[in-house]
């Protein structure tokens, strides 16, 4: 975003942050992707007893160019996955993802050629909902954990700053099963902690 490129660092900066960041994650407008049962939980959850309302979010678009939030709700196909990306490539930017259900995150019960083993495949992830399908109160948690993600998003500088401590984040995590990887004669989770 041109803004941010010009915008300076220190006080300032922070101070634009969070009302940037609390602009954003009030103003999030969902590009919904059903695609299996677990769209019957999403549909629900922009019913009146679950209230997507609430967040600001009950817009659901089914233009990608108005939307920049892509919950993808059930299994993704082969076939499906290229007109996912393209979605996903045409929704504005700043713009984010859910995996919703276990199909979705990474495959399922699906173990098969005709499914995408994950949709992290074709575009990135942000928050991976679990459950087989998940409620439509899971889903509401994890867009109160996105919308977390977007407040402490940070700008200019201080984004790339914040990428590269992610970086290095990822690269110091350890495999969880032991003798993969960590201090000789401790365990990669012990380590991990
Ligand atoms: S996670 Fe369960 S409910 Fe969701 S698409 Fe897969 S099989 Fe259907």
């Amino acid at each position: 975003m041109g803004l941010e490129e010009k915008l300076p660092s220190g006080i300032l900066l922070t101070t634009v942050e969070k009302v940037a960041g609390y602009a954003r994650k009030s103003s999030v407008w969902p590009a919904t992707f059903g695609l299996a049962c677990c769209a019957m939980e999403l549909i629900s959850t922009g019913g009146p007893r679950h209230d997507l309302a609430r967040f600001g979010m009950e817009r659901a678009s089914n233009t990608p160019r108005q939307a920049d939030l892509m919950i993808v709700a059930g299994r993704v196909s082969q076939k499906m996955a290229p007109v996912l990306r393209q979605i996903y490539d045409q929704m504005a930017e700043p713009k984010w993802v859910i995996s919703m259900g276990v199909c979705a995150s990474s495959g399922g019960m699906f173990n098969n050629y005709a499914i995408v083993q994950g949709v992290d495949h074709i575009v990135p992830v942000d928050i991976y909902l679990p459950g087989c399908p998940p409620r439509p109160e899971m889903l509401l948690d994890s867009i109160l954990k996105l919308h977390d993600k977007i407040q402490n998003m940070k700008l200019g500088v201080h984004r790339e700053h914040q990428i590269e401590e992610l970086e290095r984040a990822r690269l110091r995590r350890l495999p969880l099963v032991a003798g993969l990887g960590g201090q000789p004669g401790g365990s990669g989770q012990e380590v991990a902690r």
